[in-house]
């Protein structure tokens, strides 16, 4: 076998005159005046080989084709002047070959290999290992791995330790649907694979390791909206003895130094914070991006004493009116739309302000005094043309149907490059009131440790003002890592449990582990966990966290490549003690 001497991406100038051997993928092949050029690729870059004709391995070069795996002896040399290709690193030299070995054919391959231009996504998840040779999808999958040992590094530097944890364990609540493994031993009975590891890193934290974490894979059985993933990774992150402000620390020096190392972008510290309360107030979702601005102001000193009874009594009955300025103009459809989103939120209708070309245009104009309207201009600081829209309602319903808006016209905008958006948020509410449930869920998860003044002081009262010590990093409109401070204590638990109408008995079945466990000497502890693959989505610029996970699932949970989730023989079932019996068979 010819073995490589170097890589594809490695010869420079200074080898000319070096006999060398290359291995590699045919990328291209052009075939110029008699003589063969071929574009040779491994995973560090492209080499130009030669076949003179006249030669032996002339001969045989006439018969590769794109993506034969090939190895190559011959003599670097140096391009002419009018041949050197700047922008391959490679490009100044070329190696003329002298012996050709040919490792394996290929067909010709289903897409392409070689651009990075668009085709279906189906068969780029069928032939993902085709997929994976193209330019960009490499380098996602090669930055993700710097990406991770950035993390390692770090992290290792700071004496945390890396600890696995199990799949094969016991429902974790993250608010998921769970994944289940039919147990072959203890037939009848399941392990769920881990929505997260987030006891165990508690129980690390109670077995004295003090600072944990691992580069570890979650599983939750979701409907599969937007970009999710039935399994994704997660940088985990737990440490005892310490405070709120101390995870976030770890936490920026970990971004920091991510940025720094991938991108060359310094991240200012100490970030941002808001709070949860700030964040909806202002821009109606938790997890704004907020280099669009649009911003949400309060209207009420502008409506109150105005003929628009419909925000006169929403005022008078304590509600609130608030708006925001885009500048865009949007037609009457588009308004008509957004009118709709607002109204799925709860809002009664949307008002709406034009200003263009000096001139202001609006349903409702006739109810306001021009002296209004220029208190309106003054509230935005309105510079240019655009669009004020406002509600007035309840002021959750406010805040959520601007939200959507709001969010709506970021999509219209599209993407800003090149620029990050990075804030905490602080201090969500503990408990979550849940419709179709009638009961209170944990806004983030049961083990998050509330602001116990507040649990005393809505203990009778709004359970849903009671505050959590827990946080969110937001990038770019993305909720890129999510953790709080722990409950240690037995009592507080079983009072989290209580008002989360988790019984006793149902608690001691779940999670007595864990409640055992506090008894035996808890640290006060905490951490968080970054959602691993959007954070490589958003470093590498790309939309889908699909494009930096070698092998992902469809939107239905599917492996196009392997056909799975698919069926299994009669044997295995049996042995499982399991019959399957799908709805709807008699
Ligand atoms: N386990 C949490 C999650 O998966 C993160 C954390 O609280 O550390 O969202």
């Amino acid at each position: 076998m010819l073995k490589r001497t170097h890589n594809c991406g490695e010869l420079r100038k200074e080898n000319v005159g070096e006999r060398v051997i290359l291995n590699g993928w045919v990328d291209r092949r052009r075939d110029l005046g008699g003589i063969i050029f071929i574009t040779l690729r491994d995973r560090y870059g492209l080499t130009q080989i030669v076949f003179n004709p006249g030669t032996d391995v002339y001969e045989l070069a006439k018969n590769l084709g794109g993506e034969y795996v090939i190895g190559v002896e011959g003599m670097v040399r140096e391009r002419p002047a009018d041949a050197t290709n700047p922008s391959m690193p490679t490009g100044e030299i070329e190696v003329l070959a002298e012996k050709l070995e040919v490792f394996s054919s290929s067909k010709v391959t289903p897409i392409y290999t070689n651009r990075d231009d668009e085709t279906s996504e189906e068969m780029r998840l069928k032939y993902r290992y085709l997929d994976l040779r193209r330019p960009n999808m490499k380098e996602n999958i090669i930055v993700r791995h710097r990406i991770a040992q950035i993390v390692r590094d770090y992290l290792n530097s700071l004496d945390f330790i890396e600890i696995e944890t199990p799949i094969l364990t016991k429902s974790t609540p993250e608010g998921a649907r769970d994944f289940l493994v039919p147990s072959r031993l203890k037939k009848g009975k399941f392990y769920a694979l881990p929505q997260s590891p987030q006891l165990f890193k508690q129980l690390l934290m109670i077995a004295g390791f003090d600072k944990y974490y691992q580069l570890a894979r979650c599983f939750r059985d979701e409907d599969f909206r937007a970009d999710r993933q039935p399994e994704f990774t997660q940088i985990d992150v737990e440490m005892s003895f310490v405070d709120r402000d101390e995870v976030l620390e770890v936490a920026e020096g970990l971004f920091v130094e991510i940025f720094k190392k991938v991108l060359g972008v310094t991240l200012k510290t100490p970030f941002r914070r808001y709070t949860y309360n700030d964040v909806m107030e202002s821009y109606g979702s938790d997890k704004p991006d907020t280099r669009y601005g649009m911003k949400f102001v309060e209207l009420n000193d502008i409506f109150e004493k105005t003929e628009f009874r419909a925000f006169r009594e929403v005022i008078e009955n304590s509600g609130v009116v608030k708006g925001f300025f885009v500048d865009e103009i949007y037609s009457r459809k588009e308004i008509s739309n957004f009118e709709n989103l607002a109204k799925s939120y709860g809002s009664k209708g949307l008002a709406w302000f034009r200003f263009s070309n000096g001139e202001v245009h609006s349903p409702i104009l006739k109810f306001l005094k021009p002296l209004k309207i220029e208190e309106l201009k003054r509230k935005f600081d309105i510079a240019s043309d655009g669009t004020v829209f406002v509600v007035a309602d309840d002021r959750k319903i406010v805040n959520t149907s601007l939200g959507a808006i709001r969010s709506e016209l970021i999509k219209k905008k599209g993407k800003i490059q090149d620029s990050f958006d990075v804030f905490w948020v602080i201090d969500f509410p503990m408990f979550e009131w849940d419709e179709e449930e009638n009961r209170f869920v944990a806004a983030h998860h049961p083990f998050t440790m509330p602001y116990l003044s507040d649990l005393e002081r809505y203990k009778d009262g709004d359970l849903s003002k009671v505050r959590a010590q827990s946080y969110d990093l937001v990038i770019n409109g993305y909720e890129i890592l999510s953790g709080s401070i722990r409950i240690h204590k037995k009592e507080i638990q079983e009072r989290v449990f209580d008002i989360l109408k988790i019984s006793k008995e149902e608690a001691k079945k779940k999670f007595g582990f864990l409640l055992e466990a506090f008894e035996y000497g808890a640290p006060p502890h905490g951490g968080f966990a970054v959602g691993f693959d959007r954070l490589v989505a958003i470093i590498r610029n790309v939309d889908s966290i699909r494009d930096v996970i070698a092998f992902p699932k469809t939107a239905t949970g599917a492996d196009i490549m392997t056909g799975a989730p698919s069926e299994v023989n009669k044997r295995q079932l049996d042995e499982l003690g399991i019959e399957v019996k799908l709805k709807g068979d008699t």
